[in-house]
C-alpha cells in the first residue's frame, strides 16, 4: 500500500527539516525522509549542520578558545593559571552532547508539528513516488506526495591522489572527532572550512599548515578585511601557504607525505594528519531513479528556477544540493519559502542578502558587495570604516582587533556592503542585514541610537565616517 502525503521532503538538513516543519505548521501531512544515523547508532536529524558542520565546528571553536584564551589573554585581567590543560576527549563528548541535544530537538519538534520521520533512503520516482528504503533494510515501501521537496544536501569534495582513510587523511568529520592534538597538521583549502577547523586545532597546539592553490587570502571577501585576516592569523600562528598546489599524498611510516608545487616548484612535506577542505559538491546519488524527470546541472546541482521549482512541476529543491551558497541559513529560508509557495502564499529569498560568516577569531562577517565587486561592476560608492580599537567596549573586553567597514551608493546613500572582522561580527552583522533589506540608506544607521558601550557602536560610526563625521576617529 502506498502511503500519501502532501509533501515528501527527502533531507532532514536544515533544508528539509525546516521545511517539513513549515508545511505542517501550514496545514500539509508531511514526511521527511533522511537516512544520517548519529553515534549512537540512532536517526539523527539535522543533516551535515547539525551533525557535522556548523553545530560540531563552532562547539569545538568555543572550546578551544577558551583554553587558548586560559594560555595568552587573562593573565592580562590579573588570572593566573599554572600548567593549564585539556582533555580532548571530554571536549569532544561536550560537543557530541550539544550535537544530540540539537537533533533529538528536532525529532521532538516533529513530533510537536506532527512531520512523520522515515529514517532510512528515499529516491523520487515519475509521478511523485518516492521509494523508501529504511535504514539498515534492504526492503523498500512505496510513498507519494502531492509535492516534493529535494533537501540532500552536499559532501566534501576529494582531489585526486589524495584518498580519504579517515584516519591521517580526513574530511570535516574526522576533524571533529579527533581524540589527540596532532604534533603537525596540514589543512588543504584556506576556505571557510580550512580557516575555522584550522583555528580549532592550532589554539590546541598543533602546529598547523594550511596549503592553499590561489594566490589570494579569500578572495571573495573585501579585500581590506581579508588582509587584516591574514595578519591576524599569522599573529595567532596560523601558517598560510598561498599559491601552493597540493598534487598528492601517501600515507606511510604513521605520517603523511604531502608533494605539493609552488613558485619554487616542487617540494614534500610530512603531517601528522592531512585535513582535506576544498569544497563541497552537491550530493544527489541514488537520490533520482531513472524517470523521476529531474535534471541535473553541468555542476551537478539540482536545477532550480529563482523559486526553487525543478523542471518537474510539484518537485522543489532547496539548500545545498541547488545553486547559490553553501549555507545553513539560506537551506532554512529557501526550505520556507518552498513550503509556504506550496500552501499557496507568496514567497521570496533576497539572494543580496544574505550574511555571510567565518568563526574564526576575530569572527568575519559580510552583507552584499564587496568593494573590489563595486569597482568591476563600475558603481560609484562611498565607503566608511571604524576600528574596534576605538570603541570602549572592545577595549573593556580586551578583544579590540578588527574593524567595520560600510559601502554605500554615491548617489542614494543606500547601503551596499557592509564588512565587519572582529569580534561577534556573526552578531553584528544582523542589523547590516536588516538595513540592505529594507533598502536603507548609511544615513539611516548614522542616526539610529545604538546602545553605549557596545560593539555595535562601530557599525553606528563606520556609517557616520561615511560622511565624514565619525566621532571617535579623524576622518
Ligand atoms: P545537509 O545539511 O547536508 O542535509 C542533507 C541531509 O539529507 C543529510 O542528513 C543527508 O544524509 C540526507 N540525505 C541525502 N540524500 C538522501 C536520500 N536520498 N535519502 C534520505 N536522506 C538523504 N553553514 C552555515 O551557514 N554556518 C556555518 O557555521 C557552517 N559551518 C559548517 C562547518 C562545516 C565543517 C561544514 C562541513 C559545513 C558548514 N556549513 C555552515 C554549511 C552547512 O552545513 C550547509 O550549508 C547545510 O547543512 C546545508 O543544508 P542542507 O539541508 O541543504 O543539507
Ligand atoms: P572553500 O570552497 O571555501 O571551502 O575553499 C576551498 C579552497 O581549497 C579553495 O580556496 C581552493 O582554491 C582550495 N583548493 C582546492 N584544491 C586545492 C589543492 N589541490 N591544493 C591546495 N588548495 C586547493
Amino acid at each position: 500500500m502506498t502511503e500519501k502525503f502532501d509533501v515528501i521532503v527527502i533531507g532532514g538538513g536544515p533544508g528539509g527539516y525546516v521545511a517539513a516543519i513549515r508545511a505542517a505548521q501550514l496545514g500539509l501531512s508531511t514526511a521527511c525522509i533522511d537516512m544520517n544515523t548519529g553515534k549512537d547508532g540512532k536517526a539523527a536529524l539535522g543533516g551535515t549542520c547539525l551533525n557535522v558542520g556548523c553545530i560540531p565546528s563552532k562547539a569545538l571553536l568555543d572550546s578551544s578558545k577558551h583554553f587558548h584564551h586560559l594560555q595568552h589573554d587573562y593573565a592580562a585581567h590579573g588570572i593566573q593559571v599554572t600548567d593549564p590543560s585539556i582533555d580532548i576527549k571530554t571536549m569532544i563528548s561536550r560537543k557530541d552532547g550539544v550535537v544530540k541535544k540539537l537533533t533529538g530537538g528536532v525529532a521532538q519538534l516533529f513530533k510537536a508539528n506532527k512531520v512523520k520521520q522515515f529514517h532510512g533512503r528515499g529516491r523520487l520516482s515519475a509521478d511523485h513516488r518516492v521509494e523508501f528504503t529504511p535504514h539498515a533494510s534492504s526492503e523498500t515501501i512505496m510513498l507519494e506526495g502531492k509535492d516534493i521537496i529535494l533537501a540532500a544536501g552536499s559532501v566534501p569534495i576529494a582531489i585526486p591522489n589524495v584518498d580519504f582513510d579517515g584516519e591521517y587523511i580526513i574530511d570535516n568529520v574526522g576533524a571533529l572527532d579527533m581524540t589527540e592534538v596532532p604534533k603537525r597538521l596540514g589543512v588543504i583549502g584556506a576556505g571557510v572550512i580550512g580557516l575555522e577547523l584550522g583555528s580549532v586545532w592550532t589554539r590546541l597546539g598543533s602546529e598547523v599548515v594550511l596549503l592553499e592553490a590561489l594566490p589570494d587570502f579569500l578572495p571573495a571577501t573585501d579585500q581590506d578585511i581579508a588582509r587584516q585576516a591574514a595578519r591576524l592569523f599569522k599573529q595567532q600562528g596560523l601558517d598560510v601557504r598561498l599559491g601552493t598546489l597540493v598534487k598528492s599524498a601517501t600515507v606511510a611510516d604513521g605520517e603523511v607525505k604531502v608533494l605539493l608545487e609552488d613558485k619554487n616548484g616542487e617540494t614534500e612535506m610530512a603531517f601528522d594528519r592531512l585535513l582535506v577542505a576544498v569544497g563541497r559538491k552537491p550530493y544527489t546519488e541514488g537520490l533520482l531513479a531513472e524517470d523521476s524527470g529531474v535534471e541535473i546541472n553541468e555542476r551537478g546541482q539540482v536545477s532550480v528556477n529563482e523559486q526553487s521549482q525543478t523542471n518537474v512541476p510539484g518537485v522543489w529543491a532547496v539548500g545545498d544540493c541547488v545553486r547559490g551558497p553553501m549555507l545553513a541559513h539560506k537551506a532554512s529560508e529557501e526550505g520556507i519559502a518552498v513550503a509556504e509557495l506550496i500552501a499557496g502564499k507568496a514567497a521570496h529569498i533576497h539572494f543580496d542578502t544574505v550574511p555571510w560568516v567565518i568563526y574564526t577569531d576575530p569572527e568575519i562577517a559580510w552583507v552584499g558587495k564587496t568593494e573590489q565587486q563595486l569597482k568591476e561592476d563600475g558603481v560609484a560608492y562611498r565607503s566608511g570604516s571604524f576600528p574596534f580599537a576605538a570603541t570602549g567596549r572592545g577595549l573593556a573586553m580586551g578583544d579590540a582587533a578588527g574593524m567595520v567597514k560600510m559601502l554605500a551608493d554615491e548617489e542614494t546613500d543606500e547601503v551596499l556592503g557592509v564588512h565587519i572582522i572582529g569580534p561577534s561580527a556573526s552578531e553584528l552583522i544582523a542589523e547590516c542585514v536588516v538595513t540592505m533589506e529594507f533598502h536603507g540608506a548609511s544615513e539611516d544607521l548614522a542616526r539610529i541610537v545604538h546602545a553605549h558601550p557596545t560593539l555595535s557602536e562601530a557599525v553606528h560610526e563606520a556609517a557616520l565616517n561615511l560622511d565624514k563625521r565619525a566621532i571617535h576617529r579623524g576622518n
